[in-house]
């Protein structure tokens, strides 16, 4: 196994020579956004639509990104190729660089500091196939959740009470509304057609979850932007979750109500089967 490159603020160094500064935004304050990005087969997969929402993240926190969109994804494309990644991830981050602490922004000659990294990561098949249980958690969450920010206290709090529990998720609700998982988008089938809450400032917006509505929609499979509730969720004919690494989860449990018949439902089956195509598809896969 070759040691691992990562790329620190513009160059590429071996893992172990990779330190922060401990006066890095990042590292003190959260004050940065990130993604996660697929690898399928050696191919990097929505590659564009991640890299355009950190673009995004980094415009609604007024963040400057020192690259341009083509050199990082160049070295998004280098990183894959050097660690020589088959079946993975790149995790990519930007803060807001190093300067001393002090709440408001530095000055504007302070540059972003970016780090990118990969992983060696294999898809949750077993998971996908007999689905995953859920716990419901109040959302404590800020109100720009749109934001796919460093910050993620009221997720991590969220997931480790779930997963302290045994469960898969924390699916979390405002009051009676159901927004997301901490670290996925929910939803739900009723009467056979998928629900899910609106791209407002209280979800993430998931590029998995926007992929899941194009296959939707481009199969006749009714796909409705609407909050629903968590009375609706405990009733529905299925739920699953969706994130980039997780893909489409079905979820047969939350806290003790089982979902239909505690089996994936058909519907979450099919669109799983959309899905695996449209990866196939798109990172050129061969065989099954
Ligand atoms: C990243 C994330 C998701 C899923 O987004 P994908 O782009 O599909 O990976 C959903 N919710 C939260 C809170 C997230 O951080």
């Amino acid at each position: 196994m070759t040691v691992e490159t990562v790329f620190l603020n513009g160059e590429f160094v071996k893992r172990k020579d990779a330190k922060v500064d401990i006066e890095d935004r990042g590292y003190q304050f959260g004050d940065g956004i990130y993604e996660v990005i697929r690898v399928y087969n050696g191919e990097v997969f929505t590659m564009d639509e991640h890299m355009e929402r950190l673009y995004q993240s980094a415009e609604k926190m007024k963040l400057k990104i020192p690259f341009e969109f083509k050199e990082l994804s160049s070295i998004v494309f280098k990183l894959i190729e050097v660690n020589e990644v088959q079946e993975g991830s790149v995790y990519m981050q930007v803060s807001r660089g190093i300067s001393p602490r002090q709440h408001h922004f530095p000055a504007g000659d302070v540059s972003g500091s970016v780090i990118a990294y990969t992983k060696e990561m294999k898809r949750p098949l077993k998971q996908m196939q007999e689905g995953v249980t859920a716990m419901l958690v109040e959302d404590i969450r800020w109100l720009r959740c749109d934001i796919k920010s460093l910050n993620l206290l009221g997720n991590l709090l969220a997931k480790e009470e779930a997963a302290s529990r045994g469960h898969f998720e924390a699916i979390q609700h405002r009051g009676e509304t159901v927004t997301e998982g901490s670290s996925s988008n929910a939803f739900i089938v009723k009467d056979g057609t998928i629900f899910t809450h609106p791209a407002t400032n209280l979800i993430l917006n998931g590029i998995t979850r926007r992929v899941i509505k194009e296959l939707a929609d481009k199969n006749g499979v009714p796909f409705v932007e609407k909050t629903f509730t968590v009375d609706e969720l405990l009733s529905a004919e299925e739920i699953f979750i969706a994130s980039t690494t997780s893909e489409v989860m079905p979820v047969v449990k939350v806290d003790d109500v089982t979902i239909g018949q505690g089996v994936p439902g058909s519907l979450t089956t099919k669109l799983q089967e959309l899905f695996s195509k449209r990866i196939k598809e798109d990172c050129k896969v061969q065989a099954v």
